[in-house]
C-alpha cells in the first residue's frame, strides 16, 4: 500500500483572536500546493471563514444531536457552516471539562457518522512519560475510540493528532525522535487491526513552531502539525505551512 500521505498543517486557535486576525490570514495566509491548510475557530468566526484557500475546523463539538444544551454546539449546527474539521478530545477539553474517554469516543462516533471530519487529539501528561507508560496511555485512548466507533473508525477517519499534554503551550516540544517514536507506534498498532491505518494522517501537536516545523514534519510517520501559539502568527504559520510543502 503506497505511503504517501499528504501533510496537513491545522491551526488551532483556541479561545484566542478576532475578527482583523481572521481578515489578515485570510489575505495573508500562504497556502502550499503539496499541502492542506486547515484553521480551527473560536465558534463565532466560523461563519465569518468562508473563502477558497483553506479549510476551516471546530475545536469542539457536543455529544448530543440537539436538546436542552445550554453553551453546547451541535455537528448539525456545524454542517450548516460548511465546517470540514472537528477536533474532537483536546486535552485542555478532557481537563477543563472533565471529557473522559467515553464522551470523547460518543462525540467521535457521532462525527464519523456525519460530512464532519473529526481529529482525534491523544497523549500523555507529565508524569505517564517519566513513568514510562506513554504507549500504554496513548493504546487506552485509542482503544476506548475503537471499541465505540468499530469499523468507522478505519473507514472514514482521516486524522488523529498525538500531542504530549506537557509540550502544549509549554515551549517544551518533543524532540523529533520522541514524537516519531510515539507516531511509529501509533502507526504499527493501528495498522496491525486494519491496513487502512496506514493512510491515516498522524499529526503532531505541542510547541510546534516556525524553528522546529522542518525537522519535526520530516519525520517518517509526521503527517502534519496541530498548531496552537504559533498558528496565531501569520509569518510563523506561514513558515511552518511552507515546510510542510
Ligand atoms: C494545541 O493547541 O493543540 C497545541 C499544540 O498548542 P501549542 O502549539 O501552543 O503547544
Amino acid at each position: 500500500m503506497s505511503e504517501v500521505r499528504r501533510k496537513l498543517v491545522a491551526g488551532n486557535w483556541k479561545m484566542n483572536g478576532d475578527r482583523a486576525l481572521l481578515n489578515t490570514f485570510i489575505e495573508q495566509l500562504n497556502v502550499p500546493q503539496s499541502a492542506d491548510v486547515l484553521l480551527c475557530l473560536p465558534y463565532p468566526y466560523l461563519g465569518l471563514a468562508s473563502q477558497n484557500k483553506f479549510s476551516i475546523g471546530a475545536q469542539d463539538c457536543s455529544e448530543h444531536e440537539k436538546g436542552a444544551h445550554t453553551g453546547d454546539v451541535s455537528l448539525q449546527m456545524l454542517q450548516d457552516l460548511s465546517v470540514e474539521y472537528v477536533i474532537i478530545g483536546h486535552s485542555e477539553r478532557r481537563q477543563d471539562h472533565n471529557e473522559s474517554n467515553a464522551v470523547v469516543a460518543k462525540k467521535m462516533a457521532n462525527a464519523l457518522s456525519s460530512n464532519i471530519k473529526p481529529i482525534l487529539c491523544i497523549g500523555e501528561p507529565l508524569e505517564v512519560r517519566e513513568n514510562g507508560d506513554v504507549f500504554a496511555y496513548v493504546q487506552a485512548q485509542l482503544d476506548a475510540v475503537l471499541a465505540q466507533c468499530g469499523d468507522a473508525f478505519f473507514e472514514k477517519l482521516t486524522t488523529i493528532a498525538y500531542e504530549p499534554i506537557w509540550a502544549i503551550g509549554t515551549g517544551k516540544t518533543a524532540t523529533p525522535e520522541q514524537a516519531q517514536e510515539v507516531h511509529g507506534f501509533i502507526r504499527e498498532y493501528l495498522t496491525q487491526k486494519n491496513a487502512k491505518a496506514s493512510q491515516m494522517r498522524l499529526l503532531y501537536g505541542g510547541s510546534l513552531n516556525a524553528s522546529n516545523a522542518t525537522a519535526l514534519l520530516a519525520q517518517k510517520d509526521i503527517d502534519g502539525g496541530l498548531i496552537g501559539g504559533a498558528s496565531l502568527k501569520i509569518d510563523d504559520f506561514n513558515v511552518i505551512c511552507q515546510a510542510a510543502s
